[in-house]
């Protein structure tokens, strides 16, 4: 890892060598892990008294996949409970934890512990270094120039046994990798550390894009880790200008920042800049009239690209990104998790529908576990959503395939399923490129029928091309919920639209939706009315942010948010009950 550290294009010739001997760089990762860790107890488990240490790699790696189980996060669980409540002794790693991070739990709807160690930092810092030289090859950018970065810290708080413990990206953004990025990218975010870390996601937006057009001539790209941090900033933006424009001209700050580290940490940056103000002011007054159309270009003229995830549960916020971002290219940032970095895309220029993601095979050590769609005979089965075949290394992964990820770790955990489903694109010399394609779990299901997030994303799009075609109103953000109270079962879909719409156009949009699932359990028990119509509820302006303050209100790091694509989160079906004005019952398949 530290030939790494010079110039940012010797890091794309150092990850071309890695990439021409992926499969040895994978098996020498497994050995180092199995070597720095082996003693510990989960590993004595599998192991027993096996002496490891004078093992040839390759029959290592065979006993390693054939010895110790695949594990979820439940199985490890008592042992990372045992970690935070402060039990001293080696049970997933030598070192010590002293760090432990929590995953959103917005897709899994409950945070999770994941061990933390330097490695986690220092990948990262790997990871965003390497895409950066990518990018700069590409859409090259002027040395020393801002960042404006939509980035929040979560809070962090001590455990039972005195562990630090917060979201992975606070982690990072505390960790001397993040002043180590800038520097050696030479790129710099425009917010201090104040802001950053303030607690208050709002109060941190309007700094951000205060301090964010303070210096808009030198920006050279906007980003975030989620795209929807972008939209969700630039949607406050709209209501936000005209006191950010007073701020620029006064060298103040609003009262709504009420918090003294905050205050002072801006008002020590910005001094009276009565010009700049009147100019961002007429910009922004023509680009209200045109709905905020090419704002980020307007506004940052020396903008680059912006620059975020955009694919999973980010695509459907790509649309208003696009708007705001007008002909500037977006290009869609690395594929990871709090548990490991998995993938860097090395091909900035991709659309995002398109982009795929080179797995860094020195990151953590990477199985693959073939994933087939159930033949329409079986799907009556309500078995699984998908069958299995024995995991295979990076090195035999197939283009055309899908897997779910499979991770062993410099943090201690061992053939851990994390839950996501990839597609093998291709490959960059012997690195397979993944697409992203769904978390596995299924999320509606009432008893027959298996629906992904995927599929349900790809439903609600089609059901906003009927908004899209017909009206200027747009759809901001949804959920779902399979509703099993009342017999039979049915599909709820949320929806917050910006705009008037009929309701002519709504129930269409509705029989749109529930035409458009096409899983075959799913067509089979509407039609046998063993499913019973697919209710739209619209919900007011607001209610996602609603959502958006109980998750981040529960420690939520807005970050890491990704709105729950399905919920049955009491708290969360009630908020949107509560803010439902309309609901639909659909009329496809006759009911
Ligand atoms: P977290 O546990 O909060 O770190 O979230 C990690 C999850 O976010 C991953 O397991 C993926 O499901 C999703 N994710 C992360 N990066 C990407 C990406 N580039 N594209 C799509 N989904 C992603």
């Amino acid at each position: 890892m530290d030939r790494s550290n010079g110039d940012q294009y010797d890091i794309i010739s150092w990850f071309e060598e890695v990439a021409e001997k992926a499969d040895l760089v994978q098996t020498q990762t497994l050995v180092q892990i199995l070597q720095l860790n082996y003693g510990v107890e989960y590993l004595n488990k599998w192991f027993g008294d096996l002496d490891i240490q004078d093992k040839e790699a390759i029959a290592l790696e065979s006993l390693f996949t054939s010895l110790v189980p695949l594990a979820s996060h439940a199985d490890l669980e008592p042992y990372i409970q045992r970690i935070a409540d402060g039990d001293p002794s080696p049970l997933l790693t030598k070192q010590p934890i002293t760090t432990l991070s929590l995953s959103s739990g917005t897709t899994e709807g409950r945070q999770k512990f994941v061990p933390f160690t330097s490695h986690s930092a220092k990948t990262t810092l790997q990871i965003f270094k390497l895409a950066s030289a990518y990018r700069s090859r590409i859409y090259p950018i002027r040395e020393g120039g801002r960042i404006l970065e939509l980035i929040y810290s979560s809070k962090q708080f001590k455990t039972k046994g005195g562990l630090r413990a917060g979201t992975a990206t606070t982690h990072y953004y505390a960790s001397e990798e993040f002043k180590i990025k800038q520097e050696q990218t030479k790129s710099f975010t425009c917010s201090p550390e104040e802001v950053i870390s303030s607690g208050d996601y709002k109060q941190s937006t309007y700094c951000h894009l205060l301090l964010g057009l303070y210096f808009c001539d030198e920006i050279e790209f906007i980003t975030s880790t989620f795209a929807y941090s972008i939209v969700q900033a630039f949607r406050s933006f709209e209501e936000l200008w005209k006191e950010i424009c007073h701020d620029i001209r006064e060298g103040s700050l609003s009262s709504r920042i009420t918090l003294t580290k905050v205050r002072r940490a801006v008002l020590s940056i910005i001094s009276p800049n009565p010009c700049l103000a009147s100019r961002i002011q007429s910009t922004c007054e023509e680009l209200k009239e045109k709905e905020w159309f090419c704002v980020i270009p307007k506004l940052w003229p020396n903008a680059k690209y912006v620059y975020s995830i955009m694919t999973g549960s980010m695509q459907p916020y790509l649309k208003k990104l696009r708007h705001y971002a007008g002909e500037l290219p977006l290009v869609s940032a690395d594929y990871g998790s709090t548990e490991s970095w998995i993938g860097a895309n090395v091909d900035p220029s991709s659309p995002p529908e398109k982009v795929t993601f080179a797995v860094m095979p020195n990151f953590s050590y990477f199985e693959f576990i073939p994933l087939h769609r159930q033949n329409q005979q079986d799907a009556n089965s309500n078995t699984d959503d998908f069958i299995e075949d024995d995991p295979v290394p990076l090195s035999q992964v197939k283009v055309g395939q899908e897997y779910e990820i499979v991770v062993t770790t410099y943090t201690g955990l061992y053939r851990y399923r994390l839950g996501d489903v990839v597609e093998v694109a291709g490959f960059y010399k012997k690195i397979p490129k993944l697409n992203f394609i769904c978390r596995r779990k299924l999320i509606l299901t009432v008893n027959i029928d298996k629906n992904t997030e995927k599929d349900l994303q790809l439903v609600v799009e089609r059901g906003s091309q009927i908004l899209s075609k017909t009206t200027k109103a747009e759809l901001v953000d949804f959920t779902s919920h399979a509703d099993v109270s009342k017999q039979p079962g049915h599909y709820i879909i949320y929806w917050e639209i910006d705009g008037e719409v009929e309701e002519r156009v709504l129930r269409e949009c509705c029989r749109e939706m529930d035409a458009s699932f096409v899983d075959h359990g799913y067509v089979v028990s509407r039609r046998t009315n063993s499913i019973g119509p697919l209710e739209l509820c619209i919900v007011e302006k607001g209610t996602f942010k609603k959502i958006l303050e109980h998750f981040i209100g529960n420690g939520a790091a807005l970050s890491q948010f990704k709105t729950p694509r399905c919920t049955s989160n009491q708290v969360m079906l009630k908020i949107l009950d509560v803010c439902t004005i309309k609901r639909f019952l659909s009329t496809a398949y006759g009911s």
